[in-house]
């Protein structure tokens, strides 16, 4: 590759001549040109200037080991010599997917067993949608088609994953989603909560949308609930701890599926392995993709619990649904090193009992009192920052979503990498970050709140 001989201005005019990108108003980007990275090291990821920025994204959720690992790269090396591609239809199968399939199931949560792969999290739930809807028509019950997700839930960019989302200008867009998906309210008690209502009342209230769901559809035509355990691109919407163990008890009232999307919860974020352990809940089956192989590699992985798992063996017939990809040796060699990597450094322990801790403490004690910041909260190294104009009455500077777009492009011009939904700022750094990286994020974010602050004021 030889995109050194290249200029910023020419790589941005070449890519604003022929890469249209995904979530992007064109028109916009082009009057401005894209941000170049061109490498990455460790915490830090670089732009074509060499600017150092530290990412507290890990990319897009995914990079969990950080960057610069050389043993993935070499992981992939050797897969790709000795056996770069052979597929898993017809009755084939290649030895990485297999072990990696073992392993999953050693760490998945108790009673998930199983693993449907695929190369995308958009794609394992496609792969999740049609494989509950055939588990319930093997089980003579082909009317129980119904799913229920929630308003704001970010289930990927497909139709089907457009579809179980709630995103409403992406369905604004869609023009038909697929049917019989219906949306209830989601656990967030910032905006919510009545006034009064304890956090444990509306984490009840929220699980009781999911019941009246049900009911209203009548149950013997829902196949099941799906959500993010902590919903991630909406805004890193932490529900209460009562709300998942009453939407589990819902679920299994109504015999009613449990469906998970942990693609971005998922490979220890939380602090566990996966959220499902975090909240003591057992799901049916477990969406997980990006830090599955940290980034290194496009693969994900719909983890299938014991009971739609040999539903399919003891019905038997054949599922038609796979992807050319799914198994793919060198995706799955480089997700087997990622998870030696993130054992063997007890990254998920660390999360837990260290760095979890401390990034909720730094959070609640420098950037908390911001004038700007309505509240912050987080789970593991997971966590958002609401940023308002008035901290007591919770308003928001007009228009929505503005602020915090003012906020992230400070914080990116002080090296700080963040993202804005809404009005919400959100931070998902690599699992490798240390107290000493944690410092240095709150102290940059401190000052993009700072300067922020006087943009505002003075509009
Ligand atoms: C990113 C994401 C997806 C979609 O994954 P892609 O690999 O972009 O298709 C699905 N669900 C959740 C919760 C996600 O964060």
């Amino acid at each position: 590759m030889t995109y050194q001989n290249y200029s910023l201005k020419q790589l941005q005019q070449i890519d604003a001549a022929h890469h249209l990108h995904p979530f992007t108003d064109h028109k916009e980007l082009r009057e401005i040109g894209s941000r170049i990275i061109t490498r990455a090291d460790g915490p830090f990821i670089y732009d074509s200037e060499g600017t150092e920025i530290l990412d507290g994204m890990a990319g897009l959720w995914c990079v969990n080991v950080g960057y610069g690992r050389n043993e993935l790269a070499d992981a992939a090396y050797r897969q790709m010599k000795e056996l770069p591609y052979y597929n898993s239809f017809f009755k084939c199968s290649t030895p990485t997917p297999v072990l990696l399939s073992r392993r999953l199931a050693e760490i998945a949560p108790k009673g998930v067993s199983q693993v449907f792969y695929g190369s995308s999290g958009s794609e394992a739930n496609d792969t999740a949608l049609r494989l509950v809807r055939h588990y319930w028509a093997l089980m003579g019950k082909p009317e129980k088609n119904r799913i229920i997700s929630r308003k704001n839930a970010y289930h990927g960019s497909t139709v089907a994953g457009t579809s179980l989302g709630g995103m409403d200008a992406m369905h604004k867009q869609l023009g038909g989603a697929v049917p019989n998906i219906v949306h209830v309210m989601m656990p967030y008690a910032y905006e919510l909560a009545l006034p009064g209502e304890s956090d444990h009342d509306f984490g009840l209230r929220a699980a009781k949308a999911v019941e009246d769901a049900i009911v209203e559809a009548g149950q013997e035509n829902v196949a099941a609930f799906i959500g993010e355990p902590i919903m991630g691109a909406g805004g890193v919407k932490i529900p209460p701890a009562s709300y998942w163990p009453e939407v589990q008890r819902i679920c299994r009232k109504y015999d009613v599926l449990l469906m998970l999307d942990e693609v971005i919860t998922g490979y220890g974020r939380t602090g566990e392995w996966f959220a499902a352990d975090y909240y003591g809940i057992q799901p049916d089956t477990i969406t997980t993709a990006k830090a599955l192989t940290s980034g290194y590699q496009p693969l994900s992985a719909l983890l299938v619990g014991e009971r739609v798992a040999a539903t399919l063996v003891e019905k038997g017939g054949e599922f038609y649904h796979g992807y050319t990809y799914s198994g793919h040796p060198v995706a799955c060699a480089v997700a087997l090193a990622n998870l030696d990597i993130i054992a063997r450094e007890g990254l998920v322990e660390r999360v837990k009992t260290d760095t979890g801790p401390y990034f909720a403490k730094a959070l609640q004690e420098r950037i908390a009192g911001h004038d700007l910041v309505g509240e912050v909260r987080s789970v593991g190294l997971m966590g958002a920052i609401e940023i308002v104009k008035d901290k007591a009455t919770k308003e928001r500077f007009l228009p929505a979503g503005s602020a915090a777009v003012t906020v992230r492009d400070h914080a990116i011009a002080n090296n700080m990498m963040l993202r804005a939904t809404g009005d919400t700022m959100i931070l998902s750094p690599p699992l490798i970050w240390t107290r000493d990286t944690i410092d240095m994020a709150c102290e940059r974010i401190a000052k993009a709140l700072d300067l922020a602050k006087n943009d505002l004021r003075k509009a």
